[in-house]
């Protein structure tokens, strides 16, 4: 689709559903179709100062097109595979995605997609393209400007004006235009009237992973087998054991309190530590959005250290979670997931 007279590389969007290509049906809002000719007709009405700034798009559509609530680990590895496959013919790919489980899908690409040279940008919108006064199109517009960037790659989301680092974004409200934020780093760039303000993607990071290794494979973890819990005040052994104890189960994230901490109760450090030992892979993050976990303040933090629990440091739990599934994914020893775990794979963590 040409939209504007520009010469270099075209951008790649992929649509996979989400509010903003939704229209009204009898049981409320579902994904649309023809995204395509529709997100040109909403362009078409941008004041032709920015239209010219467009690049020409090709787009493809998922069939089904989803509400991003049903979106699982096998869909994180579908999206990444065609990226991958189809990216060197881009100067850059949007993902337009529903705005629910947007900052998963984003850290999960931000973990499958290293090795990409361009910028891969995951956009969505609070209402519909269509809805009067929408979100949808501003949203639109900036991940196209951003997309066709020549430099820096990586993967980021782009919303209400704001870009954020891809592995460092989450939702904080559930109807609000504003709705992401990037607790522990801040934007990458801007994109609001003028020209578009960019910071380099993310620091250098150490490789630690075989780069021989065979290609990562989501269908280990597609089942349930990394799982995620909350702590809440009055939590007992048994009910960790319940979930950590299946042996479907190959990974846990868990959501400490503040800094690190969760009761002082060595059945509670039991469990962790048989499911440790039996090599599953426990990490823990905080349940205050902004921060770090840092398991070396609290005496009351030192069990989960004993237990084998990594430090998720200040990363998202979408970070953590996508990480946890990423690295369980691979064909690795538990001591290199270990490792990994504890390093920046893609600038997710400040620590690492
Ligand atoms: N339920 C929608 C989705 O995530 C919400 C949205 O896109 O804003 O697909």
């Amino acid at each position: 689709m040409r939209l504007s007279a520009n010469t270099t590389l075209p951008v790649l969007i992929i649509y996979t559903g989400g509010t903003i290509g939704m229209q009204t049906g009898p049981q409320g809002l579902t994904p649309g179709g023809d995204f395509a000719t529709r997100m040109q007709c909403a362009l078409a009405t941008l004041p032709a100062g920015k239209r010219q700034l467009l690049p020409d798009v090709d787009v493809i559509s998922y069939s089904p097109l989803i509400d991003s609530s049903a979106t699982t680990p096998l869909d994180w590895q579908t999206l990444a595979d065609d990226i991958r496959a189809r990216h060197a013919d881009y100067a850059g790919v949007v993902v337009v995605h529903g705005t629910d489980t947007l900052s998963w899908t984003a850290s999960s690409l931000a973990f499958q997609l290293r090795e990409l040279e361009r910028p891969i940008i995951v956009t969505g919108a609070m209402h519909p393209l269509e809805t009067p006064g929408s979100d949808a199109l501003d949203n639109l517009y900036g991940a196209l400007r951003f997309a066709m960037e020549p430099a820096p790659a990586g993967v980021a989301v782009y919303f209400a004006g704001r870009l954020l680092h891809g592995a460092r974004a989450t939702k904080q409200h559930a109807s609000a235009n504003d709705a992401f934020i990037s607790p522990n780093a801040p934007p990458l760039g801007e994109c609001l009237n003028g020209p578009l303000a960019r910071k380099p993607l993310a620091p250098a990071v150490k490789e630690v992973l075989p780069t021989d290794h065979t290609p990562a494979d989501y269908r280990r973890v597609a089942q349930g087998e990394v799982i995620r819990i909350a702590l809440w005040p009055g939590m007992a052994a048994w009910q960790l054991d319940a979930w950590l104890n299946d042996s479907r189960v190959k990974g846990a994230l868990l959501q400490l309190w503040g800094a690190g901490n969760m009761a002082d109760d060595p059945a509670l450090i039991d469990v962790l530590k048989q499911a440790n030992d039996q090599g599953k892979l426990i990490a823990a993050v905080s349940q205050c959005p902004h921060g770090s976990v840092d398991m070396s303040a609290y005496a009351a933090a030192q069990g989960l250290v004993q237990a084998g629990v990594l430090s998720g440091a200040d990363m998202t739990p979408e970070a953590a979670y996508t990480k946890l599934v990423h690295l369980l994914a691979l064909p690795l020893d538990n001591a290199t997931r270990r490792a990994a775990f504890m390093t920046s794979l893609a600038g997710e963590r400040s620590d690492g």
